[in-house]
């Protein structure tokens, strides 16, 4: 027997791509792209580098909110990663994640992906207090967390990001995987 065993044995997750192909999300005038493209490139590649690192991972794209959390009732996964961008007033640049108040496993995990996030400034997480905050967070029966991974709608964050793609989404998934092999 290896020692080399990780504790994620049990732990599975769900990488969520966030908004759909009819209501994109945020978008980009400088690059006419919006959110959803972008989010499923970034969920995709981290799924590849769980994946070969032996996490239980499967993904979530192009489906409406309420059909995710049929899916996620159903299969329990441990954790619930959704892939977003941001957007504000141009002037915003970082990396953010937001929980659910009181989802403790869901803060530390979302704290660990912060720790490994070089690419570019960290803000403040966001508590979700209400259904309003965030609906997917707040109605999933396991800890779900929202990650936003730079402002598109501001060119040198955005850019920065897609310029170092690989090595922001490894910086995420090392986030991740920290959290899950701790
Ligand atoms: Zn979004």
């Amino acid at each position: 027997m290896g020692n080399n065993t990780p504790g994620n044995k049990n732990r599975s997750l769900i990488l969520s791509v966030g908004h759909t192909l009819l209501k994109n999300g945020a978008y980009s005038e400088e690059l006419k792209i919006s959110e959803f493209g972008v989010n499923f490139l970034v969920a995709n590649t981290i799924h590849g580098i769980l994946t070969e690192n032996q996490i239980n991972v499967s993904m979530l794209s192009n489906i409406r909110i309420y059909d995710k959390l049929r899916v996620i009732e159903q299969d329990k996964p441990n954790f619930v990663i959704e892939v977003h961008h941001n957007a504000f007033n141009k002037k915003c640049t970082g990396f953010l994640f937001m929980y659910k108040k009181g989802d403790k496993e869901g803060k530390e995990l979302g704290e660990s992906i912060c720790g490994h996030v070089k690419y570019t400034n960290i803000r403040p997480c966001i508590e979700v207090v209400d259904i309003k905050g965030n609906y997917l967070i707040w109605n999933s029966p396991v800890s779900t967390i929202i990650i936003e991974c730079s402002f598109i709608d501001n060119m040198p964050d955005f850019s920065n990001e897609i310029t170092h793609f690989e090595a922001v989404t490894k910086q995420l998934a090392d986030g991740i995987l920290a959290y899950l092999n701790a």
